[in-house]
């Protein structure tokens, strides 16, 4: 008897960001220009398949900057830090450069630019995130109230009602987020905000490419981290969209075979964070088992890329 058939539908985009893209190549430059050890402030991105690689060739990952000895350079991670964490590399005279996403330092001048004008500053995100972390502390402790879901938005108080400012974390679900910022905007008919909210493209987009597949599938995994971010969005954006078998899986070796055996339609995708190699693997794994077809299910194209540090072209500080 031959393979059962399976349909995988691959959604794009999906996978690496230019965030991402950027976060690693920083690394990867570093250790081309200064040499190892390299080390870097939390995963450069979340991701254990990457961290394991960069760690092979010679990058050093730690939590706080005091486990960073004198003369070799430190980076900080696509996440973001609060503006201790440079002033303290400052005071310790240590050579950093910043992987902070161009995206998420946006939002850190959003906050700044708000709280110039006198602007009480209201976060939509999840509490503990590295992200949040970064964006709570580009101001003085205290000052960013956090709001973590809707009944946050219903009760959060704050100092006066016409000088208030929103902000969001860049990899939330953008519908969760909409019913957020219209409670906000009920309670607080005067507050200034973005457009929209902050959420990056790259997330914007991968949670769309979910929602072209959801309804046609039996099940989804979504390759990525658990301490990913965007990647716990895209398995909540599936399951919403009525695909109750939506899993999040690191590897291929993670697939529970058992809850997937009797799904003729698999849709597959992946975290801002997580490569291809791993999305390939997981397809390979499934052809192993069945008769697989591959369908890209494609809802927009992407062309977007970071500049990296100019540190990285300027002669070398390190000794
Ligand atoms: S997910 Fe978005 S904010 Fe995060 S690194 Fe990628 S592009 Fe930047």
């Amino acid at each position: 008897m031959g393979k059962p058939r399976l349909s995988i539908l691959l959604a794009n985009p999906r996978g690496f960001c230019a965030g991402v893209e950027r976060a690693i190549e920083i690394v990867e430059q570093s250790l081309a220009k200064f040499g190892a050890p390299v080390y870097v402030r939390h995963e450069i991105v979340h991701n254990r398949y990457v961290v394991e690689g960069l760690e092979a060739k010679g990058a050093v990952f730690v939590e706080k900057l005091d486990e960073v000895p004198e003369g070799v350079p430190v980076i900080f991670s696509a996440h973001g830090v609060p503006k201790s964490v440079p002033a303290e590399a400052k005071t310790r005279n240590l050579f950093y450069l910043d992987a902070t996403c161009p995206l998420v330092s946006k939002v850190h001048r959003e906050a700044e630019r708000h709280a110039r004008i006198g602007h009480q500053l209201i976060l939509i995100g999840h509490a503990g995130h590295p992200e949040v972390i970064g964006t709570m502390g580009q101001l003085d402790e205290g000052v960013i109230l956090l709001v973590e879901n809707v009944a946050d938005a219903e009760a959060v108080e704050v100092n006066d009602p016409n000088r208030l400012a929103f902000i969001t974390q860049t990899t939330l679900s953008v519908d969760d987020t909409a019913e957020m910022i219209e409670v906000l905007q009920r309670r607080f008919p005067m507050i200034h905000g973005p457009k929209k909210e902050d959420i990056c493209y790259a997330t914007t987009n991968r949670q769309q490419a979910v929602k072209a597949i959801a309804a046609r599938c039996d099940a989804i995994l979504v390759v990525g981290a658990p301490n990913s971010s965007n990647s716990q969005r895209l398995v909540e954006v599936a399951r919403k969209l009525g695909c109750s078998k939506a899993m999040l899986v690191q590897s291929a070796a993670d697939i529970d075979w058992a809850r997937i055996a009797d799904v003729r339609t698999l849709g597959v995708t992946a975290g801002a964070s997580a490569p291809q190699v791993l999305v390939d693997e997981v397809i390979a794994a499934c052809r192993e088992c069945y008769d697989a077809t591959v369908e890209v299910v494609t809802v927009t194209s992407e062309n977007v890329r970071f500049k990296l540090p100019r540190e990285l072209s300027e002669p070398s500080p390190v000794a």
